[in-house]
């Protein structure tokens, strides 16, 4: 079965819609199969994915990197009952992309679904393949609620690339959707939380700072500048900031971790004992309590940037300090969804609201206006890691979760 699933999906030109799963561990394996690490093109899932929509009678519109090497996906089932409403709305969103399984010790073939016990094992299991599985083997139903004028509110499904490696696709959706006048109620970021509600998580920013020094023998160090001297300075201080953030007395004890976070992950300098070194690199990364922006802790740093780039300047005028951010994803906050969980708390029967200190595209979702909620099959825990799994019951619980959302958008 799997092998005709991949002869499939090697060449959507020729598939045949109609031989797409019916039922959500079908469709979970079918994903696995597709290889979508970051690093690699993730159109042969998409191309499958919009066959199956438009053989549902779906419009399905595509957004491109610029390379035009993957794509995110997003459709909607209209509503009312002329079925014809497309505007406002619910959103399933779920990213297509997984992470490398590169030097992962993996039990069975990582791109091959495999059932050992109650789990089932592949890459993108829990992360997050299991939640769009579930969204697909809804669709054909919610469809044929919406022709016959019964879908009340209409449902969408985004799914996106390259949030692995960023969040850099779900941007794209969204600025799409703004173009189009689109304005979704709510959102539900499947991602794995074993089904309970995660109403927040932190935000992160990763940042390199290289400190360019000047070159000198070490017997004569009045003629050099030390590049490792004042990196270490600047991790200096970005330590003391940390010890500030932790100890300050808004944190949010929801959070495993109750406070933003600083750490320095990465330092390389020098070539030599007896050379004044020249340059010095390291990295960094903020994970900032949803109420406070990165910009609160990037202004303190830039300003000691400064300072210490004005010492270094007047030894040696080419020497100084860049500070780089390689990657930011917004916090999601939760001041403005109420109405969504108490939506999410009638339908999964649990109202206890959780805090997470992953980052999702949630709050991409929440920045553009659109409440969203955290919710999907599987552990973070099992994320990531080799035999990556997604407990099968775990998937039931999800399918019954987006029935009973259905089944919330067509009632009167
Ligand atoms: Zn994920």
């Amino acid at each position: 079965m799997i092998q005709d699933i991949n002869d499939n999906a090697s060449n959507d030109q020729q598939l045949n819609p109609a031989t797409h799963p019916s039922n959500s561990l079908d469709w979970l394996t079918r994903l696995i199969a597709f290889d979508t690490v970051s690093r690699h093109s993730n159109l042969a899932l998409i191309h499958d994915v919009r066959a199956y929509c438009e053989q549902l009678g779906l419009t399905v519109d595509l957004t491109f990197n610029e390379a035009k090497t993957k794509a995110n996906l997003f459709v909607t089932v209209p509503a009312g009952e002329n079925a014809d409403q497309i505007n406002n709305g619910l959103v399933l969103s779920g990213h297509t992309d997984v992470v490398p399984v590169d030097g992962q010790d993996w039990t069975s073939e990582p791109f091959t679904a495999t059932i050992r016990g109650d789990k089932l094992y592949g890459r993108g299991a829990c992360d997050m393949k299991g939640f769009i599985a579930c969204a697909l083997t809804m669709l054909p139903q919610a469809v044929q609620l919406s022709n016959s004028g019964q879908l009340r509110r209409p449902l969408h499904l985004a799914l996106s690339f390259d949030e692995e490696v960023g969040c850099l696709g779900a941007p794209l959706i969204l600025a799409d959707l703004k173009a189009r006048g689109i304005t979704p109620d709510y959102c539900i970021v499947g991602e794995p939380t074993n089904m309970a509600m995660v109403v927040a998580h932190k935000g992160i920013a990763v940042y390199r700072c290289r400190v360019h020094g000047k070159s000198a023998h070490s017997s004569l160090i009045g003629q050099g500048v030390n590049a490792i001297s004042y990196a270490s300075r600047l991790v200096g201080y970005v330590d003391t900031l940390a010890e500030e953030l932790s100890a300050r007395d808004d944190n949010d004890a929801l959070f495993t971790v109750p406070y933003s976070t600083l750490s320095v992950g990465t330092i390389h300098g020098g070539t030599a004992t007896n050379i004044v070194p020249n340059l010095c690199e390291f990295t960094f990364d903020y994970r900032n309590l949803p109420h406070m922006t990165q910009d609160d802790i990037l202004a303190p740093i830039q300003a000691k940037v400064a300072e210490l780039n004005a010492q270094m300047q007047a030894r040696a005028p080419e020497t100084g300090i860049e500070l780089m951010q390689e990657e930011s994803v917004p916090a999601m906050t939760d001041n403005n969804s109420a109405e969504l969980q108490s939506l999410i708390a009638a339908l999964t029967g649990d109202d206890e609201r959780h805090k997470v200190a992953y980052a999702t595209e949630g709050g991409q979702f929440t920045n553009a206006g659109i409440p969203t909620i955290i919710c999907g099959p599987g552990s973070i825990e099992q994320a990531h890691k080799a035999d990556e799994y997604v407990e099968m019951i775990e998937i039931e619980r999800c399918d019954g979760f987006l029935q009973k959302l259905l089944d919330s958008c067509t009632a009167k």
